[in-house]
């Protein structure tokens, strides 16, 4: 059966302060249910393009200039961030930005504001969330700020989930993380694709990981898209091998 497009974003440009021009002509898809990845170096323009859908670029002063984001075919570069989250589309931005003086439960539940369905129904995600985080109910008491970076990137993604999204834009969920720690994120971004049926936008520096658990790559370089395909083939691809890959 063919594969149904949600979030389509068409050769866009961002310039920063009026003047320094970071992506060049951006273009890509993300299909339901997949786990799509956005790789590339540091300054390659990943952040940037995950700003640019969520409408989030305002405060830095940039802008996108040319080209056009919609999802489910619809136009969303006028829309709040709020509105995305109501359209399904929520950012976990990088860094993790927890609430640190609330605790991890009060954390979850401000993931939780944009919904009418209030209540019991908040109540079974919640219990969602901590059955794909065991450490976050064991944490669910403690003040955010005081928990480590990795139970912090899992309730930042955990506050995503509350709003019941259907496409998580992920932003570099491996930074300043032990490889134990990234394994096991991503493996709990896995099941949630595959169990709840949650689509990704995955930005990560780390392309090894990344192209292990995704099903397509992007890679950026210099606010362009230079390579995309099948995870599984930029994993043998000879380039992504010498320059992402470290292996040859
Ligand atoms: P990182 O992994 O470091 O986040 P990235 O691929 O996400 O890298 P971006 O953060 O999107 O890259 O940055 C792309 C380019 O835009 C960089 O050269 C960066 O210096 C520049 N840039 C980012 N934010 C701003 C800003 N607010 N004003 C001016 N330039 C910016």
């Amino acid at each position: 059966k063919p594969v149904e497009t949600l979030l389509e974003v068409n050769n866009i440009e961002v310039i920063y302060n009026h003047v320094i021009l970071v992506l060049k002509g951006v273009s890509l898809t993300v299909p339901k249910g997949g786990i799509t990845a956005l790789l590339g170096g540091n300054g390659a323009g990943k952040t940037t393009t995950l700003k640019a859908i969520s409408n989030l670029l305002h405060s830095e002063r940039g802008e996108v200039t040319k080209g056009a984001i919609t999802y489910r075919g619809e136009p969303v570069q006028d829309l709040s961030p709020e509105a995305l989250v109501k359209r399904g589309v929520v950012q976990v931005m990088e860094g993790r930005h927890c609430f640190e003086h609330l605790t991890i439960e009060e954390n979850l539940l401000t993931g939780a504001y944009t919904r009418s369905d209030g209540g019991a129904a908040v109540q079974a995600d919640l219990e969602m969330v901590y059955n794909y985080f065991p450490r976050l109910r064991e944490r669910r008491k403690s003040q955010a700020g005081y928990t480590s970076g990795g139970e912090q990137q899992m309730c930042a993604i955990g506050r995503a989930l509350m709003s019941r999204p259907e496409t998580i834009l992920l932003d570099e969920p491996s930074m300043g993380l032990a490889p134990q720690l990234v394994e096991e994120i991503f493996g709990i971004v896995k099941s949630l694709n595959e169990n709840e049926g949650v689509s990704f936008l995955l930005a990560e520096q780390n392309t090894n990981v990344a192209l292990r658990f995704a099903h397509r790559g992007y890679i950026l370089e210099s606010g362009r898209v230079v390579m995309e395909g099948p995870a599984a083939e930029l994993r043998e691809n000879p380039d992504v091998k010498e320059f992402y890959l470290g292996l040859s």
